[in-house]
């Protein structure tokens, strides 16, 4: 998910750059992206051991299971 919005934002980035616009305050703007997400705060939960995390891990440190979204949404 990150490396999409990374992606997405130097497509963006270069995309600006092409037409001659100033480019530079696009990247101000990359840490704020997170903001206008549908939810600041994103449950993720283990399916194997069902540890529950609200921080940036992707992986379980107990089993290294991908952790899924916790109130059911798909990510993927
Ligand atoms: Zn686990």
């Amino acid at each position: 998910m990150s490396l999409l919005l990374l992606a997405g934002s130097l497509l963006v980035t270069a995309v600006c750059y092409l037409l001659g616009l100033p480019f530079f305050f696009l990247f101000l703007f990359v840490p704020l992206l997170p903001l206008f997400g549908r939810r600041p705060v994103r449950v993720k939960r283990c399916p194997t051991c069902g540890w529950e995390t609200a921080g940036r891990e992707d992986f379980c440190p107990w089993d290294g299971s991908r952790l899924t979204p916790a109130d059911g949404q798909r990510d993927e």
